[in-house]
């Protein structure tokens, strides 16, 4: 996979010419498996990384520069020195929702402008049309913005660089690539259970993949349009109110027919593409999504009595938790049964927010890489669980040392189990066992309602 090694090389370059704890970081990321190391070596590195980014962001990044002042916080010495630094996934949604509905655009970019390490300023939203539009101009502008699906009728707004998207891109295509055993010298059919683009993280990420690994005469996705943070916004606000009871009824006439209409036509595409992957009978092919279509694509097929042949080196990625949909307890087994033993499988675990994402090994864990800074806390969130090797639980709280277009700092909404010693696939990085989101833990684990509102996920 030389060319995808390639692409890690450039996206992770030196950032200071290899004299400093950074530029240590992203030599490693650089490496044929920068998630191969030992993690009581490269903690203190670490640690020296995210000061170093302290001390370069804090004048451009209003929020950090207050949160270290008002910690008392100049150098990360110990985990416990990062927690107070860690952002809640809120404070990317904290914009008042007015600026959106009132159309005050420059008031929005002065916002993210507080978020971001680059100078937004410059980046002309005079007569914005929506907020699509809005990003489209910070696109066009070089200063790429990620979303997070707008379910609960607002979203996160995530100022990034464009080379955080490059070293996400070469991550996540090096990183899929290793756990799903695919090759960029084989291109192959492909079928993306998502919207064709669009600023949402996931999005981005799967175009890398699709252009890395799909043949681009044999690549579908079950929506060939754009995402809109727009609709998807406008449709979780009203499912919100249709939840709260606080919907009128031609609010809830509008909902259940916008519901209908999804629904018609995700059926409709499901027999599309459906029927494009039954020409590759046989064939390894790329399957990519979340849970809940890859099941329906599946349960299409059964429906229909369509004969598949599955292949051994087929790859079928299932990300995401089940969304609330209903699916048998057997689905995981049915897909299996479908397309081939052992090959669907999440692949890795991550965040859209984070640059570099944990591969699943051969042992079924999740090894994290050098740039990814574990911070594992405890039931208040305030302090940092001690490293004694072993195993550890904790809430994860993160900092990202390869971000560069925001503060790396960012506390989850995930419940972790990590192995601090080696793993029995040979690797010695930090793995992750077990994963449970904190809002489905019931309250047993968090002493404080306050803080516990901090965690719930932006999404
Ligand atoms: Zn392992």
């Amino acid at each position: 996979m030389t060319s995808v090694l390639l692409e890690n090389e450039e996206a992770f370059a030196d950032e200071n010419g290899g004299a400093s704890a950074v530029d240590a970081v992203l030599a490693l990321m650089r490496a044929d498996q920068p998630v191969d190391y030992d993690p009581d070596e490269l903690l203190p590195v670490q640690l020296a990384a995210m000061s170093e980014r302290l001390a370069s962001q804090r004048a451009a990044v209003g929020l950090l520069d207050r949160r270290a002042d008002h910690a008392g916080i100049a150098e990360i010495g110990r985990l416990d020195d990062a927690v107070p630094l860690l952002f809640s996934h809120a404070s990317y949604k904290s914009y008042p929702e007015s600026l959106v509905t009132e159309g005050r655009w420059a008031g929005l970019l002065r916002w993210l402008d507080n978020l971001a390490t680059e100078d937004l300023a410059a980046v002309d939203v005079a007569d914005v049309s929506d907020l699509d539009d809005f990003l489209d101009r910070l696109w066009s502008s070089g200063h790429p913005v990620l979303t997070t699906s707008g379910t609960s009728g607002k979203c996160s707004l995530l100022p990034q660089s464009t080379l955080d998207i490059d070293r996400n891109d070469a991550n996540g295509v090096m990183t899929y690539g290793w756990s799903h055993g695919l090759s960029a010298t084989e291109k192959r059919p492909g079928f993306f259970m998502a919207k064709r683009g669009g600023p949402y993280g996931g999005n981005v990420m799967h175009q890398a993949v699709a252009r890395t690994f799909v043949d681009p005469d044999a690549c579908h996705f079950l929506y060939e349009e754009r995402e809109r943070v727009t609709d998807t916004n406008r449709a979780g606000r009203l499912a919100k109110r249709v939840a709260d009871r606080t919907a009128t009824p031609s609010e809830i006439a509008e909902a259940k027919m916008l519901a209908a209409e999804a629904a018609r036509r995700t059926a409709e595409r499901l027999e599309a593409v459906l029927d494009a992957l039954l020409e590759h009978s046989g064939e390894p092919v790329m399957v990519w999504g979340t849970v809940f279509p890859n099941w329906q694509l599946v349960d299409t097929a059964s429906r229909r009595g369509a004969r598949f042949e599955g292949h051994p080196r087929t790859a079928v990625h299932i990300g995401g938790g089940t969304k609330s949909n209903a699916l048998p307890p057997d689905f995981a087994g049915e897909l299996e049964r479908f397309y081939a033993p052992g090959v669907v499988k999440p692949g890795a675990y991550g965040q859209s927010e984070v640059v570099a994402l944990a591969p699943q090994c051969s042992a079924d864990r999740y090894h994290f890489a050098a740039s990814t800074l574990v911070i594992l806390l405890d039931e208040s969130g305030r302090t940092a669980v001690p490293r004694n090797g072993g195993r550890v639980e904790g809430l994860f709280g993160v900092y990202d040392i390869a971000q560069h277009g925001r503060w790396g700092g960012l506390l989850t909404s995930d419940w972790l189990t990590v192995h601090f010693d080696r793993c029995p696939c040979g690797m010695q990085s930090p793995s992750v066992v077990e994963v449970s989101r904190l809002d489905g833990r019931g309250d047993d684990k968090v002493s404080c309602a306050g803080r516990a509102e901090m965690y719930v996920r932006g999404a």
